[in-house]
């Protein structure tokens, strides 16, 4: 069955530092943070739009998720749990820095069924993570 994403937009939410690579304002042509009425609404489009059975996947991506505060990502999981209870959504993941991740955060992201967290590791070398602004 073919795989489709359904992105979720948080651009730049969240992220401690502004990286000199990156405009997610431009990237995703989304600006602030979408309400939980939006992600239920957005899933409900996706869904309904396609003409044969998919793997749909709820993204959050352009943000650091899990640098959030704790109660902003619930809200926006919780719309995607329920369609992930109801069969109509297959998985659910985000997208976050390596820096922004402990047990507890990964506890309250299991909780709500997510099941991949896509790490942006843009480099090793801290003179470069220094000049990026990457913090
Ligand atoms: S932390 Fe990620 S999303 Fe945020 S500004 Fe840097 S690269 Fe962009």
């Amino acid at each position: 069955m073919q795989t489709s994403i359904i992105p979720i937009f948080i651009p730049h939410i969240g992220c401690p530092h502004r990286c000199v690579f990156c405009n997610q304002w431009q990237i995703t042509g989304h600006q602030g943070l979408p309400s939980p009425d939006e992600v239920r609404r957005l899933i409900a489009s996706y869904t309904a739009s396609a003409r044969t059975p998919r793997h749909w996947e709820v993204a959050f991506y352009g943000g650091s998720f899990t640098a959030m505060p704790g109660e902003v990502q619930e809200g926006l999981l919780q719309p995607a749990y329920e369609a992930l209870e109801a069969g109509t959504i297959a998985a659910i993941r985000c997208s976050t820095r390596p820096d922004c991740i402990t047990p507890e955060i990964l506890q309250r992201l299991q909780q709500y069924g997510m099941t991949c967290v896509e790490l942006g590791v843009q480099s090793m070398d801290d003179t470069v993570l220094e000049q990026a602004r990457r913090g």
